[in-house]
C-alpha cells in the first residue's frame, strides 16, 4: 500500500480544487466526517477531501492526479456499509458518486435496463415495477443504499433464497481503474461468455479494484401474487431446526427470516409488528409467483412442515400494511438491538444450510465464554446469519472482539464464510487468509496490483495490512 505523504496531499487536493467547481468538493471538517462514517460502527475516518464526480472521465481525472502524488482514493456511495469499505482509513480523496443517480434506460422488451450507481435500490425497484418487472436484489437496506454499493459489495437480501444476490442480476458495467482506463465489461445481453468474466470480478471487488460508473442489469417479470407469513417457537434451537426442515423438504420460499429470542425482545421496544407475548423465536417466511392458488398453496406446505414444533398458530399478513409493518419490524432490527446495549458487533456469517442449528447454538456458547449476549437474525434459508454481539461500551469491546473473532472461525470451520452479504472491508481484513488460505490471497493481491499497481485505490480494505 502506498499512502500519500502530506505534500503529496497538498498538491493532489490544489489539482483537484483547479479541475472541479468548488460546489463540487467537499473540505470543511464537520461535512467530511459525515463521509468519513458507515453503518459498521468502526468509528469515524474521514477523507482529506471529497469530490462529488459526474462521470467516468471525471473519476479518470481525480486518478490521474491521485496518481502523481500517490494519494489514496476511496469510493463513496450511501454509507450504509457494515463492513467499513468507504472508511478513509488513510486519509486521501473521497470519489463521491452522489451525483450519479440517474436511471438512464428500462427495456421491458429486453428485460434489461442501464443506470447509474448512485440510484436508491428501492427507487429502481419501484420504478421497474412500474413497467411490471423486478429487481429482486433487495437488502434490508434498500431505502437508502445505491445500487453502486449493491454491485461493490455483491448485495443480497431476505428474497436471495429463491431470487439470488446481486451478482445473478448484473449484465455489464462501466469502471474506471487507477490506471485510468475507462472499461467497459460483461454484455446487454442475457447470454454471453466472451471471454473472462471480469464483470464477476468486479461485483464484489468492495471499490478495491475500480470506481463503476454504470451498471446494466437484467430483470424478470414481476410475480403477481405474494404471500407473507410469521410463527413463532418456544426458543431459538426449535425455529434453527425448522429452516432445516423446511429445506430438507425442498421447498424454497422466497424468504426465510430467523428472529432469536433476544431480536425478540429487541422487537417489544416499540418495533411496528408485535410478536404474540412468550414468543421464544420466530420464522418470517413469504412465498411468490403469478397464481394465486399455487402461492398460498406453498404457503400452507410450509405452515404444514413448521406448525408441529411452532408455540402458537402461522400469522398470515391479511393486508398490505401488516405486511409493511413485518418488514419494517425485520428491516429495522440491527437498530433496534442498539436498544438493548451500549455497544454492538455485527457480523454476517453463512454456513451450509444442513449447519444452521449448530452455528446459532455456537455462537450463543461463544457469547456466553466472553461473558456476552449474542443475538442472531438473518436470512437463515440461505445460511446467512446476523450473529450481533451486544456489548457495555469501551470496558467490554476487547471481549467483544474476541467474540466475533470466535464466530468467524467457527463458521469457516463449519464449511461457511466470514461473510455472506456484507463484505470483508475493513471490520474482516484479518480472518480472509484464515478462510481462503495464503495461495488464495496471494493470487488476489496480484490481481490488485494488476489494476491498481500503485495501490492507490481503497488501500488497507479486505486484506491485511502488512
Ligand atoms: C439497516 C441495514 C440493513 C442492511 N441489510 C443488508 C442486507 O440485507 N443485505 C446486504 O447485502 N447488505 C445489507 N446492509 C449493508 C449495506 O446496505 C450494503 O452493503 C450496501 O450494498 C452498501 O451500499 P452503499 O450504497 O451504502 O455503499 P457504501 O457503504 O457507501 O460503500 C460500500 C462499499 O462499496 C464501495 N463503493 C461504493 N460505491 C462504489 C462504486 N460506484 N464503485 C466502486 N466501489 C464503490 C465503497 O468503497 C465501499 O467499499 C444493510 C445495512 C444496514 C444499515
Amino acid at each position: 500500500m502506498t499512502a500519500g505523504t502530506g505534500t503529496g496531499m497538498t498538491e493532489a487536493f490544489a489539482e483537484l480544487r483547479a479541475a472541479f467547481p468548488a460546489e463540487r468538493l467537499v473540505e470543511d471538517a464537520e461535512r467530511l466526517a459525515e463521509y468519513g462514517k458507515d453503518e459498521s460502527d468502526l468509528g469515524v475516518f474521514p477523507p482529506g477531501l471529497v469530490v462529488k464526480v459526474d462521470s467516468a472521465e471525471e473519476v479518470r481525472a481525480v486518478f490521474a492526479i491521485a496518481s502523481r502524488h500517490r494519494v489514496p482514493v476511496v469510493p463513496i456511495a450511501a454509507r450504509t456499509g457494515k463492513s467499513g469499505g468507504s472508511l478513509a482509513i488513510h486519509g486521501g480523496i473521497g470519489v463521491s458518486v452522489e451525483r450519479m443517480n440517474r436511471i438512464l434506460e428500462i427495456r421491458p422488451g429486453d428485460l434489461t435496463a442501464r443506470l447509474q450507481p448512485a440510484v436508491i435500490t428501492g427507487v429502481f425497484q419501484a420504478e421497474v415495477e412500474k413497467h411490471g418487472l423486478f429487481y429482486p436484489p433487495d437488502p434490508n437496506s434498500l431505502d437508502t443504499c445505491s445500487i453502486g454499493g449493491n454491485v461493490a459489495e455483491n448485495a443480497g437480501g431476505p428474497r436471495a433464497l429463491r431470487y439470488g444476490v446481486t451478482r445473478e442480476y448484473v449484465l455489464g458495467l462501466e469502471v474506471v481503474i487507477p490506471t485510468g482506463e475507462i472499461l467497459r465489461v460483461g454484455r446487454q445481453t442475457i447470454k454471453g461468455v466472451a471471454g473472462y468474466d471480469l464483470t464477476a470480478l468486479f461485483v464484489g471487488s468492495e471499490g478495491t479494484l475500480g470506481i463503476v460508473t454504470e451498471v446494466t442489469v437484467k430483470l424478470l417479470p414481476r410475480p403477481r401474487h405474494v404471500a407473507t407469513a410469521l410463527v413463532c417457537f418456544p426458543d431459538l434451537a426449535t425455529a434453527a431446526r425448522a429452516v432445516s426442515r423446511v429445506l430438507a423438504e425442498g421447498v424454497i420460499p422466497r424468504c426465510l427470516e430467523l428472529i432469536d429470542d433476544v431480536s425478540v425482545q429487541a422487537i417489544a421496544k416499540g418495533s411496528p409488528f408485535q410478536l404474540p407475548p412468550g414468543a421464544g423465536a420466530a420464522l418470517l417466511f413469504e412465498t411468490d409467483g403469478n397464481d394465486e392458488e399455487q402461492v398460498f398453496a406453498e404457503m400452507a406446505r410450509v405452515a404444514e412442515m413448521v406448525q408441529g414444533s411452532a408455540s402458537g398458530e402461522v400469522i398470515v399478513a391479511q393486508n398490505e400494511a401488516q405486511r409493511r409493518d413485518i418488514w419494517e419490524t425485520r428491516k429495522y432490527l440491527s437498530v433496534a438491538l442498539k436498544k438493548l446495549a451500549a455497544a454492538k458487533l455485527s457480523e454476517d456469517v453463512a454456513v451450509p444450510r444442513s449447519r444452521i442449528p449448530e452455528m446459532v447454538a455456537r455462537s450463543r456458547e461463544i457469547g456466553k465464554s466472553h461473558g456476552l449476549l449474542v443475538a442472531t437474525y438473518g436470512h437463515a434459508g440461505d445460511g446467512n446469519l446476523h450473529c450481533n454481539v451486544l456489548f457495555d461500551g469501551e470496558r467490554q469491546r476487547e471481549a467483544a472482539e474476541a467474540a466475533v473473532a470466535d464466530i468467524l472461525r467457527a463458521a469457516v470451520d463449519m464449511g461457511g464464510t466470514i461473510t455472506g452479504e456484507h463484505g470483508v472491508g475493513l471490520a474482516k481484513r484479518d480472518f480472509l487468509e484464515y478462510e481462503q488460505g495464503p495461495a488464495v490471497l496471494g493470487l488476489e493481491r496480484r490481481i490488485k496490483a494488476t489494476f491498481d499497481p500503485l495501490g492507490i485505490l481503497n488501500p488497507g480494505k479486505m486484506f491485511p495490512e502488512s
